[in-house]
């Protein structure tokens, strides 16, 4: 028995949304398919339980037929002429009987089980499925303002939590049922003045659970909380192990996980103490009333008020009382925190995605490539990031795009994909807005090849080959080889068939760099966002992924985030953008010739001067008061 609030892991307990009615919408919307299972389940519960409560009732009725010639069945309002005449034959048909309700009991057993575990496994599937591709619908803003584990606590926690309520849950709770009322109405029937005595300890053991819950729950909270908080540090200090390493600050890193690692001890024993007191007190108070149904019992079976058989029957059934009682507390808790996590379920699934289809969206097709901003202005929250942004590329140009850190180059493009949606203003491809057409084919046919080069667990091929199951072999290596990763590849040690990624063999930044552009040459996207790479890789292999980026980039719309301005230099236009505004646009020539910001820059990166002029040092000075002042 194990009445636990489990102290796993809850650390976002206290960040769910409130959702109108969340149980009712988990049977209704998620149970519907399996209500056939439901259904089983539920009746199979109710008969096994019935069955469950026989056998001391018939053991009752054979002790009855032995001791009391005459007495056994007649006292179960059953009528004479139906009964065996000798004492031998209602012993058989007593143990026939037994036996039935053994062998039914065992079929509705498994019904039972097969019901509850079909039903909750249909709708854990399906919520889970559910919520992973609402997730994955779901705005960038949702993933940035979350932590990983949050969202990861909704899809394994969470709907963990969900099954075992539903398999466990409602197979308890009709137990509890079944067993109180079954075995209060049999004892009343058997002999109401002792059954009186004997259910005596039923309220007290309810006000006891009661009040057991009051108190460890608050205990409980605490646990889960100071687990989190756990979790949370660990978590965190793993990811940053190596700046850990490197401030030489491991003493006190170690001393903080014990001081939270210390909160959780002394959470979890507060709560331990409490339950461990808990069920030796429900013991002694079931004991106590044992003893006392067993004295008055025994003293009424010798006055003759009571027969050997109903004595045995009372002593089996105050026995089998206690721990449905005591279940109690733990099916409320269970229903509580089922309730919590249906709240947190439903709560995603109803977080509006702001980058709504329009019914009429059609398909993008793109003839020359040519993108367009139009006054473009953009927020995240509400200080503005980018505004009145246009800016033109024509087909099978590259534009790059230029300016210090923080400028919104990468919000630009973010919103050429739609990762984000404009405030103001328009986006076009030639001359279609994005927001006319749906996300997935726009995001078919603009390519995004980033600094930060993600490979997934699988093997180079795989990763090449990601989203275009369809590939050929000669295709991903043709890819590869115009990405200059042929040679690498083939001296991996299982060549294209070399497990990467997480887990899987590491690559250097510059090789990560190069199976992702063999990913977009293999893509063939009509229009390419290139982040540009600021990782350091030497010189042979800057060469060999600016080999690769020229085949890529050419006879193709590129917008390219420069952080080089060395590497842009033949861009067919340059756009400077300086605090979200354009601040110069031009090629390489003439925006030297105009000795602004860029000319400056660019004399920074040729180490012609040392910083920035003071006008631009100043500006961006002022940029960051006004961006703190906002926070
Ligand atoms: P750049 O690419 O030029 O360095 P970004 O487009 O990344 O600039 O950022 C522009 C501004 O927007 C910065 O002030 C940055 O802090 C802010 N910003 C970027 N991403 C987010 C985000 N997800 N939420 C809120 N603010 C953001």
């Amino acid at each position: 028995m194990n009445i636990d609030a489990g102290p796993d892991d809850e650390a976002f307990e206290d960040e769910r949304e409130r959702v109108d009615r969340p149980m009712a919408r988990l049977f209704a919307e998620y149970g519907r398919d399996d209500a056939g299972y439901f259904a089983v389940g539920l009746v199979s519960s109710v008969l096994s339980r019935v069955l469950d409560l026989l056998p001391p009732l018939l053991l009752a009725v054979a002790i009855d037929a032995i001791f009391n010639p005459g007495m056994g069945f007649r006292l179960w309002l059953v009528p004479d002429a139906w009964l065996p005449q000798s004492q031998a034959d209602q012993l058989w048909l007593t143990a026939g009987l037994i036996a039935a309700t053994f062998a039914f009991a065992a079929g509705f057993h498994y019904t039972r089980n097969w019901g509850w575990n079909r039903f909750a496994q249909g709708v854990q599937h399906r919520i889970r499925t559910d919520t992973y591709d609402k997730m994955q619908r779901l705005n960038m803003d949702y993933f940035t303002d979350r932590q990983t584990g949050e969202l990861m606590s909704v899809l394994s926690n969470d709907v963990n939590r969900l099954e075992r309520f539903l398999n466990d849950g409602i197979n308890s709770a009709s137990r509890l049922v079944v067993m109180v009322l079954g075995i209060a109405g049999i004892l009343l029937l058997l002999n109401w003045q002792l059954a009186l005595i004997a259910l005596l300890p039923v309220p007290l053991i309810a006000v006891f659970t009661r009040k057991f819950i009051e108190i460890i729950q608050p205990k409980y909270a605490a646990v889960r909380s100071s687990v989190g908080t756990l979790n949370s540090r660990l978590e965190n200090n793993l990811g940053g192990i190596q700046v850990i390493k490197t401030s030489t600050t491991e003493p006190y890193e170690s001393e903080r996980v014990e001081d939270v690692s210390e909160e959780y001890y002394d959470a979890n024993w507060d709560a331990i103490r409490t339950r461990i007191t808990f069920f030796p007190g429900l013991r002694l108070l079931s004991g106590l009333g044992f003893v006392v149904t067993f004295l008055v019992g025994g003293l009424w079976v010798l006055e003759g008020r009571v027969t050997e058989g109903q004595f045995v029957a009372f002593i089996f059934y105050t026995q089998r009382f206690i721990w449905p009682m005591a279940q109690f507390g733990q099916i409320i808790n269970m229903y509580q925190r089922a309730y919590a996590s249906a709240e947190r379920v439903f709560g995603l699934m109803d977080t509006p995605n702001r980058i709504a289809e329009d019914e009429s969206a059609g398909e993008l097709v793109v003839e020359d490539g040519h993108v367009e901003y139009d006054e473009v202005s953009f927020g995240y929250d509400d200080e503005t990031v980018l505004e009145d942004v246009s800016v033109e590329v024509d087909g099978g140009e590259t534009l790059a795009l230029v300016g210090p850190t923080g400028a919104g180059k990468s919000t630009a493009v973010k919103l050429l994909l739609r990762l984000y949606e404009v405030d103001s203003g328009a986006i076009r491809v030639d001359g279609t807005d994005v927001r006319d057409v749906t996300v997935s084919s726009l995001r078919d046919a603009v390519g995004y090849v980033s600094q930060e080069t993600f490979l997934f667990y699988g093997t180079v091929r795989d990763n090449i080959a990601y989203g275009l199951p369809d590939a050929d072999d000669e295709a991903i290596r043709a890819a590869a080889e115009a990405a200059e990763a042929h040679q690498f590849v083939t001296n991996l040690p299982d060549g294209y068939d070399t497990m990467v990624g997480e887990r899987g063999v590491k690559l250097s930044g510059g090789q990560r760099q190069r199976l992702a552009i063999a990913r977009a040459i293999l893509r063939d996207p009509e229009i390419l966002v290139l982040d540009e790479a600021t990782s350091d890789v030497d010189t042979e292999t800057e060469m060999l992924i600016q080999r690769s980026l020229d085949r890529l980039t050419a006879d193709r719309t590129t917008l390219v985030i420069a952080h080089r301005l060395s590497t842009v230099k033949d861009a067919d236009g340059i756009v400077v953008l300086e605090d979200g505004r354009v601040a110069e646009r031009g090629t390489h020539e003439e925006l030297l010739a105009a000795d602004g910001l860029y000319a400056n820059l660019w004399a920074v990166q040729a180490g012609e001067i040392d910083d920035l002029p003071r006008e631009f040092v100043e500006r961006a000075a002022r940029r960051r008061a006004r961006t703190d002042a906002d926070d």
